[in-house]
């Protein structure tokens, strides 16, 4: 029998398992009954993909998404295994190849959307099969009071039953009622074997920024990272049409996608966003439960999401590959009215109503944390033992100050005038400004007036919005709108509590999202070249690019720079299949074509220099791995070739001015060699 190991290699290419994976895949194999609770991305189909191929007979898989069936159909059959699935987007040709694989017991994963489950003809055809497991996936769609409930789930618990095989179920839900429903329903109540692993997504950076001037914020964000596939959620349907007609408006390749639009559109969009390289798609939360595309490079909150839950499920659809991604996410006093105002005038009972609140609270203080995001974030979904170093306030841990005095002074502000004014009003009064509104109500009379002068306008603006975050304050709604101050701001008011704010906030406000370098210079001009060959296969294929392969892969080649097929079966996300089909194709990208391509050649073409240039990147290939072909490769970028070739330097401290020691040390006397030949 194959390993586990082996198999993880060769069929899907990783070399090593997630943390979790390892286990829930031998319980899975050795028959036993699984839950799992796994966050989304982290890596679930694997555990049940892979013990099919470990054990012979045929695992069942149940998921409610169509698409994500497909993609992963398409995936397996890529990476060589016999899989297929009979949803009701299938033609009854597809559904007969279907069945007389079953049938001849060649197919080894079979993918059931649940509605066909009903079928007996189906039903039939599986108790006659060699069914060994069946996979449930999104298993909470069988509970009943969560948003996703699918009636046709219920049918599972019978299908396991008559079939008399094991069943493992997966889910990112981790609340516990809705554990007990899935046992219940899907395992009939047979305790089976629950693992809960991983919300840690380390790979996905984490960093929120006070609103200022939200769409310059934005534009900026987004060019800085031209070519790279986003989602920017947004709070209204509204927004969402006219941000991403801005966007495109600066040569952005982007578009929207709302539940209001009708479900033809919305599906052009979401295959659009699969398939073509660097989309952004402005979107509300109803893009993403069906959208499985594993290199969405960043996740953009344009507005602040209605829960810490939803929070952490939309910007988990960033880096599901493993590789570097990154989320920012705007916040504003404007966020904050908006969603207390939506819980308020919502339709749920009182209770529900401060649980709501209360859930939005965990937010806000993710929002306004003063120490690691990651740290606060999965400490609300239990875990403790997190590191980090990759979230905004590790990367520059803020500044604080004793912010008790001046939230005691908008306090008292707010108190003086019953509770009935917002932001604007109540920072006239703290500055003493003698607005109309405040001559009107009398305003200038209070003791309060002008007791805040020493702050200018912005930086109240940041304490109103931190004690909004710090839940002091709220809007009310029968007050239009009005602050009103809670409970929690009490002991604040009587002296005996005090409370440390941000202070850099309002600097670094302006502060320019420069992008995270994932890769040297020197590996940035063949990673590109390595993208656009992969792009030129999917297009060929009518595939979505990372079925070739994955970001994270493509780094990976420009990083080792694989000289032959040996090695490149040792990166990262080539398995035997993928190695065999395209293995020679990006060999020669990497060896070879790349440079010859490169702009900085071209305009050196019909020169002495080009020739040179040719030379320089042919002794440099030969020496990549040093004289001996063992060491770490090195190479200059073609802009360094381009400028030795045009300088030519005389000796060894001229080259390493342009080059630096290092890699004169590995090709300085060969370049030299090189120039003299030429000239
Ligand atoms: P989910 O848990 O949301 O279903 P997937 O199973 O789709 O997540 O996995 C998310 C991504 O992680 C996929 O791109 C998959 O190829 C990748 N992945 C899964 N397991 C590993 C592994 N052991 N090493 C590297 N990448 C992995
Ligand atoms: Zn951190």
């Amino acid at each position: 029998m194959v390993s586990a190991k082996t198999l993880l290699k060769d069929v899907f290419g990783f070399c090593e398992f997630r943390p979790g994976q390892r286990q829930i895949i031998d319980a899975v194999a050795s028959g036993e009954n699984v839950l799992a609770i796994m966050p989304t991305g982290g890596g679930k189909s694997l555990c049940f993909q892979l013990p099919a191929l470990l054990n012979d007979g045929l695992t069942v898989v149940i998921s409610p998404l169509i698409a994500l069936m497909r993609d992963q159909v398409r995936g397996l059959k890529a990476a060589g295994v016999a899989a297929g699935a009979i949803t009701s987007g299938n033609t009854p040709s597809e559904i007969d190849t279907v069945f007389s694989q079953i049938t001849s017991g060649d197919l080894r994963l079979l993918y059931v959307a649940p509605e066909r489950l009903a079928s007996s003809k189906i039903q039939n055809i599986l108790r006659k099969s060699n069914v060994r497991c069946l996979a449930v996936d999104e298993a909470h769609c069988v509970s009943q009071w969560g948003h996703d409930f699918r009636p046709d789930y219920l049918m599972i618990g019978k299908l396991r039953h008559s079939l008399g095989v094991p069943l493992c179920a997966f889910t990112a839900t981790a609340d516990n009622e809705t554990q007990q429903e899935i046992i219940e329903r899907l395992f009939g109540g047979a305790d089976p074997k629950v693992f809960l692993h991983g919300f840690d997504r380390p790979n996905i950076y984490l960093s929120f920024v006070p609103k200022d001037n939200p769409r310059i914020q934005i534009m900026n964000f987004v060019d800085k990272r031209k070519g790279q596939s986003g989602i920017i959620y947004c709070g209204t349907r509204a927004k969402t049409e006219s941000l991403a007609q801005a966007l495109q408006e600066a040569g952005h390749n982007s578009c929207y996608y709302h539940g209001g639009m009708d479900a033809d559109r919305r599906k052009v969009v979401e295959s659009r966003f699969v398939l073509e390289d660097g989309l952004v798609v402005v979107a509300t939360v109803a893009f993403g439960m069906g959208v499985d595309k594993p290199d969405i490079r960043w996740v953009v909150h344009a507005d602040l999401p209605k829960s810490i839950e939803s929070y952490y499920q939309e910007i988990g659809r960033a880096g599901r590959d493993g590789g570097y991604a990154e989320t920012l996410t705007l916040y504003g006093a404007d966020d904050i009215r908006f969603r207390r105002n939506q819980i308020d005038e919502g339709l749920a009972p009182s209770n529900r109503k401060s649980a709501d609140h209360g859930r939005f609270n965990v937010l806000l203080g993710l929002a306004e944390a003063l120490e690691c995001r990651r740290l606060n974030l999965l400490h609300y979904f239990g875990e403790t033992n997190i590191k980090c170093g990759n979230c905004d306030l590790c990367e520059r841990p803020p500044e604080t100050f004793d912010g008790t005095e001046s939230v005691r002074k908008a306090l008292s502000a707010i108190l003086r005038t019953d509770q009935y004014f917002g932001v604007g009003h109540l920072i006239d009064i703290l500055q003493g400004n003698f607005t109309e509104k405040v001559s009107n109500h009398g305003h200038d009379k209070l003791p309060t007036f002008g007791v805040g002068k020493e702050l200018n306008r912005v930086k109240w603006k940041a304490i109103f919005r931190q004690m909004m975050g710090h839940d002091l304050i709220r809007p009310d709604v029968e007050r239009y709108g009005g602050l009103r101050m809670t409970e929690k701001a009490l002991p604040i008011l009587r002296g005996e509590l005090s409370i440390t704010l941000r202070a850099d906030i309002i600097k670094s406000a302006k502060r320019d999202y420069s992008v995270k370098t994932l890769i040297s210079d020197d590996d940035a001009p063949v990673l590109s070249a390595l993208k656009a060959k992969r792009r030129a296969l999917a297009e060929n294929a009518g595939v979505p690019a990372y079925i070739i392969f994955t970001d994270k892969t493509l780094i990976d080649m420009s990083q080792r720079r694989p000289l032959n097929l040996d090695e490149m079966s040792q990166i990262n996300g080539v398995g035997t299949k993928k190695l065999e089909k395209f293995g020679t194709i990006f060999l020669a990208v990497i060896n070879g074509e790349v440079d010859h391509m490169h702009p900085r050649r071209q305009k050196l073409a019909g020169a002495k220099e080009g020739e040179m240039y040719d030379l320089l990147l042919a002794v440099q290939f030969k020496l990549s791995r040093g004289p001996l072909g063992v060491e770490k490769p090195l190479s200059c970028s073609a802009s360094l070739l381009s400028k030795i070739a045009k300088l030519k330097p005389k000796s060894l401290d001229e080259m390493a001015k342009i080059i630096g020691p290092k890699k004169t040390d590995r090709f300085g006397a060969a370049f030299l060699d090189a120039l003299n030949n030429v000239t």
